[in-house]
């Protein structure tokens, strides 16, 4: 059994609905046996300014999945919810999007998956709601996720409970 965190985000038609869908469907999974998640935050756009703001989430599971086969179900996910892709805009707004953070202490790169997410330190979109699950949470290389948050200069901001 593996312990996996997945980011979750979404800034188009209604993205607190589209992320709970989409936890739903994880929680559905029948390789996923347990599953947390944090409540969710109001973040600024990351890398691309000009789009709405972004709901974002991050959900622990407990998995007999691979680390690629999780990818595939996150991906199938993110599919069913209808998720376009803007070539031009690799970082653009989206209805759902859904990246594995964290699988156990794997670290990888190939092309399809890169553990831990390459990103993650550089965002506090994906650290405030993960350290909510795990206060004390390191990198498989000891890095302490609570000081990458420190060193960043943005927030994001819990979203009342009902909000869109
Ligand atoms: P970012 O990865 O910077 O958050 P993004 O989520 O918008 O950007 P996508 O278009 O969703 O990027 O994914 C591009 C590709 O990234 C996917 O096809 C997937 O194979 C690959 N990828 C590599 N590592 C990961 C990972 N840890 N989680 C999710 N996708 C990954
Ligand atoms: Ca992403
Ligand atoms: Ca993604």
């Amino acid at each position: 059994m593996a312990e996996a965190y997945i980011g979750l985000g979404a800034n188009l038609d209604q993205p607190r609905q589209q992320l709970c869908v989409a936890i739903e469907r994880l929680r559905q999974q029948p390789a996923v046996l347990a599953l947390r998640c944090s409540s969710f935050y109001r973040s600024a756009p990351w890398g691309d300014a000009d789009q709405p703001p972004f709901v974002n989430a991050v959900a622990v599971v407990e998995t007999t999945l691979t680390p690629l086969a999780l990818l595939e179900v996150c991906q199938q996910i993110e599919q069913a919810l209808g998720r376009v892709r803007d070539p031009e805009r690799p970082w653009g707004p989206r209805r759902v999007d859904l990246d594995l953070l964290l699988y156990d202490k794997a670290v990888m790169a190939t092309e399809r998956l890169t553990l831990p997410h390459p990103w993650m330190t550089r965002r506090a979109f994906v650290l405030q709601p993960l350290l909510e699950l795990w206060p004390g949470a390191r990198l498989p290389d000891g890095t302490v996720l609570a000081d990458a948050l420190a060193a960043l200069p943005e927030r994001c901001t819990p979203l009342p409970d009902g909000a869109a």
